[in-house]
């Protein structure tokens, strides 16, 4: 069998909760990895896995999606004789197809320290012998490939192959959040962000049909298979809250520049209320500074005024462009610009006002009950649970949600 050694990095994982870091860590590398035969192994700093050459591409990109992984490399046992690794090294850096096109760093890292040579002085002599069989271009700043020696008690293991992981924190260790997902481009960022630095993420979405047409729930339903991925059991919560009837009533009783404001305000009620009763230790939403009227700081402390769960942004300060770059990265991209509406963008007024007032939004709410129709609605929430191959297309089960919905459930 072969072999891929996976590093977690030692700077976050130190003091008392090391090893139950570790430990959900390796729990997740076993799951993703459950449908390949492996023999996995768990040493203080890092993992080994053995695994048949053909599973080898699938599971390299099963590690790359796994928080908390800072680096994975496939590697080649070699004798502790610097002369035989030189040697072998060679070998296999000219089975690379095409291998003089690229720049190489020698790195050495030694784990026995009773070896006779230090990591540098390793490094420093088998770098020449290696370079003058090869002919290979040097770059130790920026190389493409690391010729990389790990020096064990009883075997050296050389990788050429070396990718580096997510990073961040094992799945779930940062505590729990509750991600606003739209189908826009940022939130599903935002959801990512949040699962990479280590917080289980579930998703709560706002659907408004007829209002809003299925094909943006559709959206939201993709995003989510994409969002499971990262997840330690390869399955994530998606909430969805009907929010047509409370919709309307904002339509019908709220002053125009105010509509998006008393929106956002009722969302962030359910939020706040579903994340108390489920143990839930904050919200996450996608909200960049100044993006949009109900994005200013004003709006911001306004609108969130009365909640008390924190909420994180963690693209508070990013450049839409920065946040596209990560959305094409993790494929949500090309989902969250399918042309469809979703609820706060089904009917935007002409002026929204940029610096919404508290006292405002309280005279705006006491026009209509809106408190029992929050209970309602929260009452109905409907939640799936979604993977990576779930297949649904909402769409094929009928025009309104609720009806879709049902429709799917019950289609077996
Ligand atoms: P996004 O690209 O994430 O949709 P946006 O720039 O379109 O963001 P808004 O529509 O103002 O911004 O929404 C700001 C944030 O509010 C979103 O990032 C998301 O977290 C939350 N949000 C907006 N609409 C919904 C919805 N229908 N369901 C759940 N959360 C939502
Ligand atoms: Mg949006």
């Amino acid at each position: 069998m072969d072999r891929i050694v996976v590093r977690f990095g030692d700077l976050i994982l130190k003091g008392r909760n090391r090893n139950v870091f570790v430990n959900i860590l390796f729990k997740h590398v076993k799951n993703a990895l459950a449908n390949y035969e492996t023999n996995i192994h768990k040493n203080y700093d890092a993992f080994e896995i053995e695994y048949h050459t053909e599973n080898e591409e699938d599971i390299k990109k099963l590690l790359k999606d796994i928080p908390g992984i800072h680096s994975f490399y496939k590697v080649y046992t070699l004798s502790r004789d610097i002369n035989e690794c030189a040697n072998k090294a060679v070998e296999y850096i000219k089975n690379i197809p095409n291998y003089k096109n690229f720049t190489y760093k020698v790195e050495t890292r030694r784990s026995d320290k009773m070896y006779e040579l230090r990591s540098i002085d390793f490094s420093m002599k088998i770098a020449p012998i290696i370079i003058k069989q090869t002919n290979i271009k040097v770059d130790v700043r920026n190389p493409e490939i690391t010729i990389l020696f790990e020096i064990h008690k009883d075997a050296i293991y050389l990788s050429l192959d070396k990718s580096n992981g997510l990073g961040g924190f094992p799945y779930g260790v940062s505590g729990k959040a509750l991600v606003m997902l739209s189908g826009g481009i940022d939130s599903p960022v935002s959801a990512f962000l949040a699962a990479k630095q280590g917080l289980e993420i579930e998703l709560f979405h706002f659907e408004s049909s007829p209002l809003t047409p299925l094909e943006a729930t559709q959206k939201v339903l993709d995003i989510a298979k994409v969002l499971s991925k990262y997840t330690i059991n390869q399955s994530i919560q998606l909430h969805f809250v009907s929010l047509n009837e409370l919709h309307q009533a904002i339509l019908t009783n709220v002053v125009d520049s105010y509509i998006i404001t008393i929106l956002r305000r009722m969302m962030y009620r359910f939020a706040d209320r579903y994340s108390k009763e489920h143990n839930i230790d904050c919200i996450i939403n996608g909200e960049s500074l100044g993006q949009v009227a109900s994005q200013t700081i004003n709006s911001i402390k306004t609108i969130t005024n009365k909640i008390d769960t924190p909420i994180l942004r963690p693209l508070i300060t990013y450049d839409k462009n920065d946040i596209i770059k990560i959305s094409r990265q993790i494929s949500t991209f090309d989902i969250s610009i399918r042309a469809f509406n979703d609820c706060c963008s089904i009917y935007v007024p002409k002026n929204p006002a940029i610096k919404p007032r508290i006292n405002i939004c309280e005279i705006e709410e006491a026009k209509f009950d809106y408190q029992s129709l929050i209970d309602k609605i929260y009452n109905n929430i409907i939640t799936l649970e979604i993977k990576p191959n779930t297949d649904i297309n909402i769409c094929d089960y009928g025009l309104e949600f609720n009806e879709a919905i049902n429709n799917y459930v019950k289609r077996d």
